[in-house]
């Protein structure tokens, strides 16, 4: 008995590494998610996937990912999507179902600005990497979506950026307003 779990365990994780890897997950995160399988298997399976070698180098950081305020916009677009798309509480664990149901609607929409490599422009996330880290950074709630009541619309909230943490969709609007009425 259990090592028929044992084994159907093996098969769905190796069908959630497919899934993961296919969309160029780097294999260190990936590790996080896929416990049966050993990280050499991953790199293996990455390298078979695409005849290169995962990135390396630091995880990107969730602080440090927008570099423009309008990138807030997109990340907040990204991570609605995977919340409407969790079936449970987005606080308790990643939900891969729903990442990969956010990241590939995300790609649909803006095609042409996602990037492997840097530079990166203000379209955020910019790679399945980037979109991992967010969905993770709202686990552990160092990212929060919260609603504006002004323009009634979910808003990203980083702790710990260096960006404010208001809507900046109105704080963007308001920018516009007083350069409207100054020009
Ligand atoms: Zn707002």
């Amino acid at each position: 008995m259990s090592s028929h779990c044992a084994f159907a365990t093996r098969l769905n994780d190796q069908y959630w590494a497919y899934q993961l890897l296919r969309r160029k997950l780097r294999t260190k995160l990936a590790c996080r998610a896929i416990k049966t399988l050993r990280p050499k298997d991953l790199c293996n399976l990455y390298f078979s996937l695409h005849r290169e070698s995962p990135v390396s180098g630091l995880v990107p950081s969730i602080t440090s990912m927008p570099q423009a305020r309008e990138s807030f916009l997109y990340m907040a677009l990204f991570a609605s999507i995977y919340r409407s798309a969790c079936p449970g509480d987005i606080r308790s664990e990643i939900d891969l179902n729903a990442m990969i149901f956010a990241w590939d609607t995300f790609c649909t929409i803006y095609p042409n600005h996602i990037l492997e490599r840097r530079p990166f422009g203000r379209i955020r996330p910019a790679n399945f990497d980037e979109a991992w880290i967010i969905t993770e950074a709202m686990k552990d709630g160092l990212a929060e979506l919260p609603y504006c009541t002004s323009c009634h619309l979910p808003y990203l909230v980083i702790h710990g950026c260096k960006y404010q943490q208001v809507c900046q969709m109105c704080v963007l609007n308001q920018m516009r307003k007083s350069k409207y009425l100054i020009g």
